[in-house]
């Protein structure tokens, strides 16, 4: 409290929220990623983790915005249903048909994007320098991270995408839904028998319960690199399988988490922050 011109004064700080959804989200790294996000840049803001689940998902985001709530990530397995809830969507967005970020618009409506897709594609070409340009890329799942990264990586000019999917009919369809952008086709793993890739893509949920798809030898080609959208205090299944295989480089989803949390930030408050040294805290957090 001040006094100005005789006149009691006050001085109201606002702190915007913010949150992710999402089941399960209570390891989510995401409220401390915003939270350096935060003090980077200067921005006061509260970011939290809300356990949501898909039947409890409409009313949640309601009552979030409704509250004073002014933007959300969305995970599994919710992004389908906030891509369906947005009422307008970025391109990006309606090309995935998934939604990670919504962020509440002046005129109270709700703004759904897709970050996913250009945090990989960062992480892959700026702070990895691989470059995806006329190489063969093999993504492997056809689910909702899947659908948020083909075009973004379509984008770069791929030579080809083949997706390789446990259900080879959703790899199919998959690949279908994005053959007006570029060369890509679907399959399943068993398909996959004789073929070589330069960049192999891990997309599919096994990493998470320590399991690997079925991958045929010589799937890496020499100098090929992989990368696990999963990610973990220890190397993922699918990282160690790059490293036996010689990968020259065999990378998990940190980084990507990192630089789809910039660009949500960045939706959200029109400021982009410096990725690299929130990267190598997190990474030095790892627990051994
Ligand atoms: P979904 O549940 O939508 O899709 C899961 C996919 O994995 C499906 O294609 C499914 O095949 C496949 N799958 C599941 N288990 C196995 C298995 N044991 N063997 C082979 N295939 C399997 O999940 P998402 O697409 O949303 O997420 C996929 C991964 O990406 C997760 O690990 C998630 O944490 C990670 N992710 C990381 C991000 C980051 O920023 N680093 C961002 C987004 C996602 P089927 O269709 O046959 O069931």
């Amino acid at each position: 409290m001040g006094n100005l011109d005789g006149k009691e004064s006050a001085i109201m700080i606002i702190t915007d929220h913010y949150a992710v959804f999402g089941q399960p989200v209570k390891h989510s790294k995401s409220p401390r990623i915003h939270q350096i996000f935060a003090q980077l840049t200067g921005q006061n803001l509260q970011y939290d983790a809300w356990e949501v689940s898909a039947e409890q998902f409409t009313g949640a985001v309601t009552d979030f915005f409704a509250e004073g709530g002014k933007g959300l990530n969305c995970t599994v397995p919710l992004k389908e249903l906030a891509w369906r809830y947005a009422d307008i969507k970025t391109e990006r967005a309606q090309l995935a048909k998934a939604v990670n970020t919504l962020a509440l618009q002046p005129d109270g409506s709700v703004l759904g994007d897709n970050t996913d897709g250009c945090g990989l594609v960062t992480d892959l070409t700026v702070n990895h320098g691989i470059n995806l340009t006329d190489i063969n890329i093999l993504i492997l799942g056809a689910g909702g991270a899947s659908r948020g990264i083909i075009a973004p990586i379509l984008d770069q000019s791929p030579n080809t995408i083949v997706i390789a999917n446990r259900t080879t009919e959703k790899a199919i369809n998959l690949a279908e839904e994005f053959e007006h952008k570029g060369a890509v086709t679907g399959c399943g793993f068993g398909d996959l028998a004789g073929r070589s890739f330069d960049l192999i893509i891990n997309a599919t949920s096994a990493s998470l319960s320590e399991q690997l798809p079925p991958l045929p030898e010589g799937l890496l080609a020499v100098n090929g690199s992989c990368y696990d959208l999963a990610y973990g205090n220890q190397p993922t299944a699918f990282v160690r399988w790059g490293m036996e295989n010689h990968a020259l480089l065999s990378l998990d989803g940190l980084g990507m988490l990192v630089e789809q949390a910039a660009e949500a930030f960045f939706v959200w408050r029109g400021v982009r922050p410096v990725t690299q040294g929130v990267i190598e805290l997190l990474n030095s957090e790892r627990q051994p």
